[in-house]
């Protein structure tokens, strides 16, 4: 039996990127029941990078409730994986959580352990967005004073004053006595290949510890960002330009990237994740773990997955962190790591009561629509 309810968190502030800003989340959870159990699910559309939206969403459940199984393990999810159709990968992604929270609960495991006995601990960056030259450094010095624990900082480049906003960034860092690494993402802020090298090698000269530079270029735009790549000394991923196995096929072809930013709501889940993982670790390309503005439930599964695949290399996993609290368990950040709880399966349990007093203060519309 399913139920699927539309769950939005008002953001404390607008969350800027290059092409887009955006002042709520638009998110769908999904509770599967079966055998006295409840399963997790949750989906984050979004028009233009899934293609889908709350209601193609909740569309999408309806349709294709029929396909869930009743026996759930792997071989189980791999099989309703191959039998539901294209449509919303988040919704897919819902579907996948939700069944994947059901086998750990009845395995009593957690779903990281029924893949890997080995658990792997990625860093875990925190997000500065995309603000004036002066509100960037005020970011800073607010997140490395809310994370004393934080190894690596992720920056939104803008396309515009990024070299004066990663200066006071770096001087920020500095100031505040911290070891930092830092991630770039570009959300393909760079009109050319030779803007965009030509900034990125600036920026590498003054943050000096770079991990990783997502979606320099307009995606899918496979020859400039391999020209990229081959000219700076810094690992390019691809995120926008790597929505699904075929995309990443490409990738590995043409050799245009380093890596891929996989997030499990453009992927359809954890297992065609697992897949995606594989087919990089063939190749030699590493793994990054990224997420939409998923609350607990999608950034739990974002977890499982990252701590159960060895090329994994850093979880972008942050977006729970800042909504409000409407879990009695949920994943927890320590020593700049994500850690899930050690309850079975997802690791994640709902609070109705908070919900409901949240409901009234605004922040969080939840409401039953299947
Ligand atoms: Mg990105």
């Amino acid at each position: 039996m399913i139920e699927a309810y539309k769950l939005n968190f008002k953001f404390e502030e607008p969350v800027r990127i290059a092409w887009k800003t955006f002042h709520h989340n638009a998110g769908d959870l999904l509770l599967i029941k079966q055998n006295n159990l409840m399963g997790y699910g949750e989906a984050v559309p979004d028009p233009f990078i899934t293609r889908d939206t709350q209601d193609s969403v909740f569309h999408y459940l309806k349709e294709n409730a029929s396909l869930l199984p009743k026996e759930i393990n792997l071989k189980t999810i791999q099989e309703t994986h191959k039998k539901l159709p294209e449509g919303s990968p988040t919704a897919r992604a819902a579907i996948d959580f939700a069944l994947h929270d059901l086998w750990g609960k009845q395995e009593r495991s957690k779903i990281s352990n029924l893949y890997s006995k080995n658990v792997n601990t990625p860093l875990n960056c925190i997000t500065i967005f995309g603000k004036n030259p002066k509100g960037t450094q005020l970011d800073v010095e607010k997140i490395l004073k809310a994370y004393p624990h934080l190894k690596v900082i992720k920056i939104k480049l803008m396309g515009k004053d990024d070299i004066i906003r990663c200066q006071l960034i770096k001087e920020k860092v500095d100031e505040m006595k911290r070891e930092i690494s830092y991630v770039l993402d570009c959300n393909q802020a760079y009109k050319t290949s030779k803007e965009a090298i030509n900034v990125l090698n600036q920026l590498k000269d003054i943050l000096q510890d770079i991990i990783l530079v997502e979606e320099p270029v307009t995606a899918k735009q496979w020859d400039v960002m391999k020209e990229v790549t081959d000219n700076v000394d810094i690992p390019i991923f691809a995120d926008e330009s790597a929505v699904n196995l075929e995309d990443v096929k490409i990738i590995i072809k043409k050799q245009c990237a380093n890596g891929i930013n996989i997030k499990l709501q453009k992927t359809g889940g954890i297992w065609p994740a697992k897949v995606i993982a594989e087919e990089c670790e063939k190749h030699g390309l590493k793994v990054m773990v990224g997420c939409m503005f998923e609350s607990s439930i999608g950034i739990a599964a974002g977890i499982h997955f990252a701590q159960s695949t060895k090329n994994v290399i850093l979880t972008d996993l942050d977006y729970d962190l800042q909504m409000p609290d409407i879990y009695k368990y949920k994943p927890i950040f320590e020593d700049g790591i994500r850690k899930s709880t050690d309850k079975s399966g997802l690791g994640v349990e709902l609070d109705f009561a908070k919900i409901e007093r949240l409901k009234k203060s605004s922040k969080v519309i939840f409401e039953k629509v299947i």
